[in-house]
């Protein structure tokens, strides 16, 4: 299956998304997570990235996508994938379209989680995140186990991200209104969308997104 998670920042596709993989046996993309791992590892894509992350704004379409075309055609996608955080613009989606019909696949759905924009601050200052599996979780709506060390098997530390203060929150906030929300109108379009209400508990959500994907 080859699904696509769409939703403001904080609307927990990350979330989804890691339980999601599991579930279904997909491979998890994510343009955020392969950009921090970029900067981790100082590649020159890494810095570039991170002066447009810090402050909240978008990265240049043209490096997320070629980035994104490489991923897909990575043998871990056959088995099908799960598109988390990209695409982010309407040229994004474009270009996605035109690379999935040149490598012959199609997209079965598009999860668009929906949240209230108020709940999002709240949800994104509060987020700690796993420095080994990369696992999301919230100081009150979702905490570890054991405070600051992630609960799975990879026992990680937990950080915040550098992004999710208060001014860069705002930012992206913004540039999702902008320039992603557009896009839900693009995949009505194609009628592949499914709209979830993400403000449910976690299990919940879970739920109505693997009911919407298989019916
Ligand atoms: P995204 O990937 O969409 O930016 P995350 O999955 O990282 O969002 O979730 C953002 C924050 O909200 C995290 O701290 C996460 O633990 C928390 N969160 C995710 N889903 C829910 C939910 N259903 N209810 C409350 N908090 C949630
Ligand atoms: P995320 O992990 O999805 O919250 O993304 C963190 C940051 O990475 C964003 O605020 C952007 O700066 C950058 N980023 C991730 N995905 C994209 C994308 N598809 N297009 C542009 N920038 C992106």
């Amino acid at each position: 299956m080859n699904l696509l998670i769409m939703g403001p920042p904080g609307a927990g596709k990350g979330t989804q998304a890691e339980r999601l993989i599991k579930e279904l046996d997909i491979t998890h993309i994510s343009t955020g997570d392969m950009f921090r791992a970029a900067i981790a590892e100082g590649t020159e894509m890494g810095l570039k990235a991170k002066e447009y992350m810090d402050k909240g704004e978008l990265v240049p379409d043209e490096v997320v996508i070629g980035m994104v075309k490489d991923r897909l055609q990575q043998d871990d996608c056959k088995k099908g994938f799960l598109l988390d955080g990209f695409p982010r613009t309407v040229e994004q989606a474009k270009a996605l379209d035109k690379t999935l019909k040149e490598l012959g696949i199609k997209l079965d759905a598009v999860i668009n989680i929906e949240v209230p924009m108020e709940k999002l601050m709240e949800r994104l200052t509060g987020r700690r995140v796993c420095k080994n599996c990369g696992a999301s979780y919230h100081v009150v709506f979702n905490p570890p186990k054991e405070e600051g060390k992630c609960d799975s098997s990879c026992k990680g530390e937990l950080y915040q991200r550098s992004d999710d203060n208060e001014e860069s929150v705002s930012t992206r906030l913004n540039a999702y209104m902008e320039k992603t929300k557009p896009l839900i109108d693009y995949y009505s379009e194609q009628g592949i969308i499914k709209n979830i209400n993400g403000d449910q508990e976690i299990d919940k959500v879970l739920a109505d997104i693997l009911a919407a994907v298989k019916s």
